[in-house]
């Protein structure tokens, strides 16, 4: 992010152009501006492609997983067993959520559907 006295937000910075990572930096920046030390930490910064349905994902994905030497624990849901999603007319699309069980973390998800990239 800042070298030089100069902060950078965004596609310019050339890491990772989407924009969740846009939104990620302006928050890490305007957290510099206000007084408090913040380093980019972009282990949980979200993925999102806005396609229909659209598709988001965050954290490691089973093939990252495993290449870590983890061996995730994943829970699969359908998104139409929320409510909103029925309310809001999209009830199809589904929920992959990965957990490492040695440090009883979640270490990524993965969504489909109406809403994912929200
Ligand atoms: C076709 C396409 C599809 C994409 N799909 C996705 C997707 O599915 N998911 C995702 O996360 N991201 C997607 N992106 C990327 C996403 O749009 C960018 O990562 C995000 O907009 C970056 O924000 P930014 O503020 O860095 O740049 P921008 O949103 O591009 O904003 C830069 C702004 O600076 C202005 N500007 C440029 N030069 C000057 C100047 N000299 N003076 C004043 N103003 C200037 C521009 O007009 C613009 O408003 C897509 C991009 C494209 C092009």
């Amino acid at each position: 992010m800042g070298t030089h006295d100069v902060w950078a937000i965004g596609d310019v910075t050339g890491i990772a152009p989407f924009t969740h990572t846009a939104h990620y930096q302006g928050r890490v920046v305007a957290a510099n501006l206000s007084g408090r030390t913040v380093d980019a930490d972009y282990r949980a910064v979200p993925r999102a492609v806005y396609i229909a349905p659209a598709l988001a994902s965050v954290g490691h994905t089973v093939v990252t997983a495993r290449a870590a030497g983890l061996e995730p624990l994943v829970a699969r849901a359908q998104v139409n067993q929320t409510v909103r999603a029925n309310t809001e007319g999209a009830p199809d699309g589904w929920l992959m959520l990965l957990a490492d069980p040695g440090t009883a973390t979640l270490v990524g998800a993965t969504a489909m559907g109406g809403a994912a990239e929200e």
